[in-house]
């Protein structure tokens, strides 16, 4: 936690608020937090600042609270990603969170085992709690946005072209031919494939919706490597 984000049912004055519950545990354990101490806060979907620790008990801290300072720059991509297996869908949310994605669509795809969408990481309340772990990670208070499309195909005939519009969309496909492009300064789509990949036919029907497929080399990654990878390679410029 490298900023407390504040909710708006912590604040108990304009300039005030309480951390309760793993916040006010994390001042302990990793903090070493006392009162007078300045943490880093930040209100979610707002800015950030620092909060002065002004009174401390065994179950809450309060704090006045500055809050002065714009988020960072919301990373200008639509992350489609086909639904990975729960554990590792929990991480790829925090990373794909604290990397600044705030458009997420999760995609069913044929080699997505139904049973993933039975997890209850998707559920409002275990989406919210990760995404603020990936918020409070990286010192952001935006929270993203998740839309979940449990059926392939009338999602890319009818949603993604508009989402595609005139900006570059890509198809990340272990053994194309084009390697994935890097410096990109404006918005873009990036589709990711499930742990067993994108069959021919997702990948045709993807691009015919406007996707180009590209690589990242002749090594196939994890889908919580490719994530990073395909981020960080894309937009170099806005981490
Ligand atoms: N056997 C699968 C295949 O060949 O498509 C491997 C899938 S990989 C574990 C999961 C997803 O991560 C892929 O669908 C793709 O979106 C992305 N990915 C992993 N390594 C990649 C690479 N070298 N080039 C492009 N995409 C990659």
């Amino acid at each position: 936690m490298n900023l407390a984000l504040l909710f708006d049912a912590d604040f108990i004055d304009a300039d005030r608020a309480r951390l309760t519950g793993r916040r006010r545990t994390h001042l302990d354990t990793v903090l070493k937090a006392v009162e007078g101490d300045r943490i880093p806060v930040g209100r979610v979907d707002g800015n950030m600042g620092t909060g002065e620790i002004v009174k401390l008990t065994d179950d809450e801290a309060e704090l006045i609270v500055t809050l002065d300072t714009p988020p960072p720059r919301p990373l200008p991509l639509t992350l489609v990603l086909a639904m990975p297996r729960p554990k590792m869908f929990r991480r790829v949310l925090q990373t794909a969170t604290a990397l600044g994605v705030k458009d997420l669509w999760l995609l069913n795809a044929y080699k997505v085992e139904k049973s993933y969408w039975q997890t209850p990481w998707l559920t409002e309340e275990a989406l919210a709690d990760n995404m603020v772990l990936g918020l409070e990670q990286a010192r952001d208070t935006l929270m993203p946005k998740v839309h979940i499309r449990k059926r392939f195909k009338p999602f890319v005939e009818d949603e993604l072209p508009g989402l595609v519009g005139e900006h570059p969309a890509l198809v990340a496909h272990p053994g194309t031919q084009t390697p994935c492009p890097t410096h990109l300064n404006q918005p873009a789509v990036l589709c990711i494939g499930p742990e067993g990949g994108f069959i021919p036919y997702e990948v045709e029907k993807l691009q015919e919706a406007g996707c180009q497929a590209v690589h990242l080399g002749q090594r196939i990654l994890r889908v919580e490597t490719a994530v990073p990878v395909l981020i960080s390679r894309l937009y170099d410029g806005c981490l």
